[in-house]
């Protein structure tokens, strides 16, 4: 090479594979990728069945296809999975994972089993564009958006952890999706849209249309579309019934403050009182947790039907917040119920391995920040 010394050569990135991942594609999009090889649309849809609901990463694996189509096929595509950068298993049973991407972004998906189902925490975006003042992920500026293979590929790891292929056999832990993790769903609107709709296929991922939640700050343009077209049950993160307090909290509400909100509530296409919306609120003591306030809940609730779900705040090192106590938590709730909507209290899982929105993740960067210094 002409020019100055060199400096001893810097080991060499592994090339990027070339082939395009099946995970990520929809029906679709399958059919169009494998035409080329003269793969008709139903065989297609059979790789599909192979890819999401039988959980093969192998192509020799798809015994109804022909051999030499398998290894055509091999050549030319991957079935790929996440890289774990870390896992942890809580004394209560809740599993966390860290996720790293080809380009080396990472975020957390988080599968919470309890006696009845088994809910999979699932991230949306890598950071944050929202500022939520309570929320650890809201510190962290928004990196981008997560492809659908990305937000799909949370699922098939879990399910591959769990030893749950095909995806619907009977007795699965993993039942219940919910998009809570990191980022705004409704702000990567068609990745998100993509990845649910390939997890709520029978072929596919075959999770039920009414145990996929997905959860909004507020993003009202979107809330109607999201109906129309995923058509899941929605979570809205209400967190306070003033407009001033919410527009600290949740500072969306300066753009689309509550009575917007609750308006697209009340047009939500799909809702009615078997599938209600769940109001999200964080509980907060000294901010939103007067006895007023909940009654001003019960309120501003009438007419839609809905369910109310007081999660206790979890702190993180240099929030501003703390939680509310157990006995006011309780009031609150209790005066929620009363006025005739279920209210639960979210119990605080795997606190042991960081199991709150955004923790994992930036232990991981601060550990390796200390290391670089
Ligand atoms: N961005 C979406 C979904 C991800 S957050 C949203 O805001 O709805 C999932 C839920 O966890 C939201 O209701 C969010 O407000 C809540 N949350 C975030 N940080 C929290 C914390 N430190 N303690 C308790 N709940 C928190
Ligand atoms: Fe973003 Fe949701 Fe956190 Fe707000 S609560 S900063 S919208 S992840």
């Amino acid at each position: 090479m002409p020019g100055g010394a060199l400096g001893p050569k810097a080991p060499e990135a592994p090339a990027a594979d070339p082939r395009p991942n099946l995970v990520g594609m929809d029906r679709a999009d399958m059919a169009a990728a494998l035409a080329p090889f003269g793969v008709a649309p139903y065989r297609a849809g059979q790789v599909f069945q192979w890819v999401y609901n039988r959980g093969v990463t192998d192509f020799d694996a798809m015994t109804n296809l022909s051999k030499a189509l398998r290894a055509e096929l091999a050549e030319r595509f991957r079935i790929d999975r996440l890289q774990v950068a870390d896992a942890r298993l809580s004394v209560d049973g809740t599993r966390k994972w860290l996720v790293r991407f080809a380009d080396a972004q990472e975020a957390e998906t988080v599968f919470i089993p309890e006696p009845d189902r088994g809910t999979l925490c699932v991230s949306s975006q890598i950071g944050c564009t929202l500022t939520c003042s309570f929320c650890h992920t809201g510190t962290q500026k928004l990196v981008r958006n997560l492809e659908p293979g990305e937000i799909l590929g949370q699922l098939m790891l879990a399910r591959d952890t769990l030893g749950e292929w095909p995806a619907s056999q009977v007795d699965r832990r993993l039942t219940n999706i919910v998009m809570m993790g990191m980022g705004e769903p409704l702000y990567n609107f068609d990745n998100v849209k993509k990845a649910l709709n390939i997890a709520l296929d029978g072929e596919g991922v075959a999770i039920s249309r009414r145990k996929i939640t997905l959860s909004t700050s507020g993003v009202v343009p979107m809330i109607r579309r999201a109906g129309e077209e995923i058509g899941v049950m929605l979570a809205i993160s209400l967190h306070a019934v003033r407009d001033e307090v919410r527009d600290v909290l949740v500072p969306i509400n300066r753009k689309w403050p509550i009575a917007e909100l609750l308006a697209a509530c009340r047009d939500y296409p799909t809702i009615n009182n078997a599938r209600r919306i769940t109001f999200e609120y964080v509980m907060l003591k000294g901010i939103n947790d007067s006895d007023a306030d909940a009654r001003e809940l019960a309120r501003l609730l009438k007419g839609i039907p809905s369910k109310v779900n007081l999660i206790p705040f979890n702190p993180w090192p240099g929030s501003a917040y703390e939680c509310s106590d157990d006995a006011r938590i309780q009031r609150f709730a209790d005066i929620v119920n009363r006025a005739g909507y279920v209210s639960t209290v979210r119990t605080p899982r795997g606190r042991d391995i960081l199991a709150a929105c955004g923790q994992l993740k930036s232990e991981s960067v601060r550990e390796r920040k200390s290391r670089a210094s």
